[in-house]
């Protein structure tokens, strides 16, 4: 729907949203809606989180941005969790996914030109995954609905079938400088690494001296009942990019490093003007406190498992279900109807839901969900699905 001067990069819903608490958003005609998108996986706490309210309250009086010419405390502090909670060694931060994506990009040119000069500059990605939209990260995004209006791209980039670890096998050489994978596709339909894929691109990563990215944009954050997802999987990457839960609402990305990118990058390598500032840090903060402390992460898998529950009951009952997938609250729902249609349907009844793929619908509530939304989300799509 187009209206006004804003560009039409997005088809977006009639819906102009003006408030929101917890996991229920309000329009301007004052119709409630269900959440179940949550900003694409952003909302993670739902809307208007007190704790979220407190931190931007206050850094706001005392210190909202300062250059990374300085140091400030809350970057320093978020950098310590995230290595702290990761194992990881460094981080860096910046404003959005993409920007996150590109800065991963970016040190694994840098670790490969150390390693092996300017031949090994090449990175693998894979076919349907969703890294971005600036154009580093839609080089290596594996969809050409994405990038077909754009070419040419950046040079040294191939794609192999995901989760095919023999193909993965053959094309890895030592001009490789990074394998780049989302632990679950999110924008492609939910679709999860096999762990023994991911293994092996670990361990070809070692063999070639080369980096493995996660990109955990959207899965990571505690989307899959971790923190990270990778904990989920066994295998930890040399590089992670977070973006979307980080902040909650309030925009920050980061790529937390191993040791051994950490030692490569060196100064003027990269740089964000508002990266890292005291405002977005101090909300992230409180964001991984909530998580960690507050027994948010046990809910994932609490209300993943009932949320679960309650759509296998659904899919015995109408045969337009084809597959539940995913992991944690980032669950989909393969349907053999025309998903527009679908989420449309949704909308009217008031539970906002979101595509993936071609015929996937996304389920993403805020981490914090209770049972009792659940239910009524369910009851709705249960509705549509028995017009
Ligand atoms: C959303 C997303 C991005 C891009 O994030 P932006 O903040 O929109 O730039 C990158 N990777 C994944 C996996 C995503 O889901």
């Amino acid at each position: 729907m187009s209206k006004g001067k804003i560009l039409n990069t997005y088809a977006r819903f009639d819906v102009t949203a003006v408030e929101g608490k917890g996991c229920l958003i309000y329009d301007k005609n004052g119709k409630e809606y269900i959440d179940f998108v949550s900003g694409v996986a952003v909302n993670c706490l739902g809307h208007c989180h007190p704790t979220i309210i407190k931190a931007i309250q206050e850094q706001s009086c005392k210190l909202m941005h300062v250059s990374n010419l300085y140091w400030n405390e809350q970057q320093m502090e978020l950098a310590e969790k995230l290595c702290e909670f990761s194992g990881l060694q460094g981080a860096f931060f910046c404003n959005s996914g993409t920007e996150a994506v590109e800065a991963a990009v970016k040190f694994a040119r840098k670790y490969g030109k150390l390693k092996g000069g300017i031949a090994k500059h090449e990175i693998i990605y894979m076919k349907n995954s969703f890294h971005g939209r600036t154009l580093g990260a839609l080089s290596v995004t594996g969809q050409e609905k994405y990038q077909k209006d754009f070419m040419p791209l950046i040079p040294g980039v191939k794609s192999i079938e995901f989760n095919d670890t023999d193909k993965l096998r053959s094309e890895m050489n030592s001009n490789i400088c990074a394998i780049i994978v989302e632990p679950i596709q999110g924008e492609g339909g939910i679709i999860a690494a096999q762990k023994s894929f991911l293994e092996e691109a670990k361990q070809l990563c070692e063999k070639y001296e080369a980096l493995l990215i996660f990109d955990e944009v959207q899965c990571g954050i505690g989307r899959l009942g971790s923190l990270f997802a990778f904990e989920k999987f066994g295998v930890t990457p040399d590089l992670v990019c977070l973006a979307k839960g980080l902040g909650g609402g309030f925009p920050i990305g980061a790529v937390v490093a191993s040791e051994k990118v950490a030692e490569s990058i060196s100064y003027g390598d990269h740089g964000s003007t508002f990266g890292g500032n005291p405002l977005a840090c101090s909300v992230a903060l409180a964001i991984l406190g909530e998580l960690t402390e507050n027994g948010v992460l046990t809910n994932v898998e609490h209300m993943s498992q009932y949320l679960v529950g309650k759509l296998q009951g659904l899919k015995e009952k109408h045969d337009s279900i084809k597959d539940i997938r995913g992991m944690g609250l980032l669950v989909g729902l393969q349907l053999s109807i025309d998903t527009k249609g679908f989420v449309n349907q949704c909308i009217e009844k008031g539970l906002l839901l979101v595509g993936a793929g071609a015929d996937v619908v996304r389920l993403l509530p805020p981490l914090n969900i209770e049972a009792e939304y659940i239910d009524r989300a369910v009851d709705i799509i249960d509705s549509v699905l028995s017009r």
